[in-house]
């Protein structure tokens, strides 16, 4: 009857319930059982005892011994944050978004409330959080508006043998907050040997060990140098699943294009197996900065019994993230690494070897839980002879533009008098200078212009700054937000290696023939125009999250704009304007036609190229002179996003590159006068220094 039925169905729903609870119970029993497990947890009293007693600690532990997502609990266990919030920074946004994602499921808290994370344009906290994962550049901008970083009781400052050029800068910022600030707790985290540096920069602090167990890892040695790293890695990965049981494997390539290749190689091979009859399933995940969120945290998921995972990653996999279960470590032993080229002037994403602290770090990835092994895919006799000891810090090698602007408004006037750990070539700031300089961000003597201290405001590159301030004087502010917004994300062109033509037709339509800036907002406006709908992108082969990326990231722009009383109003229809901004701010990236599809940068005399995606090449329109946005390595130069531009306007926005004969200027005198100029600024400085000495002494 009826009532009997409602009954056993109120029984089974409780019955239903009961068990839910019990898997949550024993689901929540098993993180709290995994927290307890870890190396960090067995040493937790004293490390907070040596945290109480000391304002700064080193600490030091293998990968996976819990610092990065353990600390940060303790220290609110220990009520540190009755006082403020608890900061943790890592270099890599996708380490700090994971590693937020896990502490508010170990803690049991949805991501954003008590546990939240901060990358670039994107600020996943409320006004719960307490404790914070944010990239190093986001605590460096904040300390522009909050010196003593007030709001915080203590910060980890994780991955600190990275040495990025924010962790870096960092360091000399935050040795004045702890100075100053009596209550307040700074971290500082190694997974390598070299932490007694830090120790010493802070005045000889205590270094804290953490007591690791690792298992021994055997190394197998490439016998001949590798032509083709991928393959050797994709080849090395089916023998290795083929010949052994059990235990996951990780590879290590250099970027998305690399690690999408041997994804595919690899499925191809495994799915010639299954046709073969042989069962042995292999769950292919790959892992980098740019792939979605939810993508990126399948690489934590268990797999099902009798699967082996295989994850292929960038260097994040190197210390910044952990995966347990891993047995096998194939190592191409070579990385993307920002460089600065004095020859282009510019930073560039080239693929260099690894060092050997960094090569002994993938290993050690392989014995976390039991022995393990490690192919190398090198020679050991080029481990010895071709691998530096350890990486070169990134203020050594890169462009300080970004770094100089901040320190500026910090009020650090004599870059040379900062604390940097290691200081970078005095070269390399005065090049630095030089570009802010000619961008009109700095005058003669090195202080910051209105127009620089405008700069400043905005978390983008100098020039991409530019574009937006400049662009609003000439009355198109509303455009060149757009532009910069669509510059700031992943490129939103969807290119299907099966659908390539499709694709590319769909991509012409929207082209405008002088500018891939222009049609950048061609294809925003027209998104727009569609009720920023999604089904309409993916008719156009467009990225429908990328543009919705850009869209947020151009309201944020526009906020700092409004709250600065910088115009936003339209052009209209005259885009000779925007390309005029866009010459404004680009004109150091400057290049004159030379054959169909050639170009020489005006400055260098080097060559660089039109790409075949340019729609400038696409409707083959060879202007005189362009200006382009950045240059990318691959089998060539290529000009990354270009726009055509007057010579008259290189000539007015440009003075001090280009006359108006700039044809006729040898690059031999451009080069003089440019040197010229960099030299009379240092002079200038210099004098302006002195002077200001003199006027502090009396
Ligand atoms: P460390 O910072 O010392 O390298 P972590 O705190 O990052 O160590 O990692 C501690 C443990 O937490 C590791 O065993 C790791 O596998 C686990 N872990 C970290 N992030 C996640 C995640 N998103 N999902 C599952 N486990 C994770
Ligand atoms: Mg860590």
């Amino acid at each position: 009857d009826e009532d009997g039925n409602v009954k056993a169905t109120n029984r089974f729903k409780d019955h239903l319930k009961a068990s839910e609870a019990a898997s949550e119970f024993s689901k929540s029993k098993t993180i709290a059982q995994q927290r307890r497990s870890l190396p960090v947890f067995q040493v937790r009293d004293e490390l907070m005892q040596v945290v109480r007693e000391n304002q700064v600690v080193i600490v030091v532990g293998e990968t996976g011994s819990g610092k990065t997502t353990q600390m940060t609990q303790y220290l609110h266990e220990e009520g540190y944050s009755n006082w403020g919030n608890i900061g943790c920074t890592q270099p890599r946004r996708v380490a700090a978004m994971s590693v937020a994602k896990r502490v508010s499921e170990e803690m049991g808290v949805e991501l954003g409330e008590e546990v939240g994370y901060a990358i670039r344009f994107e600020d996943c906290t409320s006004s719960k959080t307490i404790i914070k994962y944010m990239t190093d550049g986001v605590l460096l901008r904040e300390t522009l508006s909050a010196e003593d970083l007030d709001s915080y009781s203590a910060i980890i400052m994780d991955e600190a043998h990275e040495r990025s050029l924010n962790t870096d800068v960092l360091f000399g910022i935050l040795k004045k907050v702890v100075a100053r600030r009596r209550d307040f707790r700074l971290i500082v985290t190694s997974a390598t040997l070299d932490a007694q540096k830090f120790a010493d920069f802070f005045g000889s602090v205590p270094c804290y060990h953490i007591p690791g167990r690792t298992f021994p890892v055997e190394v197998m040695w490439s016998k001949t140098p590798q032509e083709d790293y991928v393959l050797a890695a994709v080849k090395t990965v089916m023998t290795c699943h083929l010949k052994s049981e059990g235990g996951d494997i990780l590879v290590f390539l250099t970027g998305q294009e690399e690690i999408e290749t041997a994804c595919y190689a690899l499925q191809e091979r495994m799915d010639h197996l299954e046709q073969q009859g042989v069962d042995k399933p292999l769950m292919i995940l790959p892992i980098y900065s740019q792939l979605p969120a939810d993508l990126q945290a399948k690489i934590f998921e268990k797999a099902p019994d009798g699967v082996r995972k295989c994850i292929i990653a960038t260097n994040i996999a190197e210390t910044s993230l952990t995966v347990d279960g891993i047995l096998y470590v194939i190592d191409t032993g070579f990385a993307k690494t920002k460089v600065y080229n004095p020859k282009m002037g510019m930073d560039a994403l080239q693929v260099f070897p690894v060092s050997q602290a960094a090569a002994n770090q993938r290993r050690g990835r392989a014995g976390r839980t039991a022995p393990g092994e490690c192919y190398r895919l090198y020679t050991e006799s080029a481990f010895r002879t071709e691998l530096l000891e350890t990486s070169v810090p990134e203020i050594q090698r890169t462009n300080l533009a970004n770094v100089i602007l901040l320190l500026k408004s910090l009020k650090v006037d004599n870059l040379l008098e900062f604390e940097f750990m290691d200081p970078p070539p005095q070269e390399n700031i005065l090049n630095s200078m030089y570009q802010l300089w000619i961008l009109g961000a700095l005058d003669n003597t090195g202080e910051l212009t209105t127009l620089g201290r405008h700069m400043v405001e905005f978390p983008l590159d100098p020039p991409l700054a530019k574009l937006l301030l400049f662009g609003s004087d000439l009355g198109c502010g509303e455009e060149v937000l757009t532009i910069v917004s669509m510059l700031s994300v992943p490129s939103v062109f969807f290119r299907p290696a099966d659908r390539a033509e499709e694709s590319d037709a769909a991509r012409e339509k929207f082209f405008v023939p002088e500018s891939d800036h222009l049609t950048l907002l061609h294809v925003f406006q027209q998104w727009k125009a569609n009720k920023f709908r999604a089904d309409w992108c993916s008719r156009h082969f467009l990225h429908a999250k990328g543009l919705k990326k850009a869209k947020e990231v151009r309201t944020q722009l526009c906020d700092i704009m409004e709250s600065q009383r910088i115009k936003t109003t339209s052009c209209g229809g005259n885009w000779d304007v925007v390309r005029k901004a866009i010459c404004a701010a680009y004109f150091h990236n400057a290049a004159r036609f030379k054959g169909i599809g050639e170009y020489v940068n005006c400055r260098s005399g080097l060559p660089c190229y039109m790409h075949a995606s340019s729609s400038l090449y696409g409707l083959g329109y060879t202007p005189d002179y362009v200006v382009y946005h950045e240059l990318v390595y691959t089998t060539k130069e290529y000009m990354q996003c270009v726009t055509a531009v007057d010579p008259e306007w290189l000539a007015e926005l440009g003075p001090m590159f280009f006359s108006i004969k700039v044809s006729h200027t040898s690059r031999l005198e451009q080069r003089r006068l440019e040197r010229e100029h960099k030299e009379s600024m240092a002079q200038e400085m210099e004098e302006a220094r002195a002077k200001k000495d003199e006027r502090e002494k009396r």
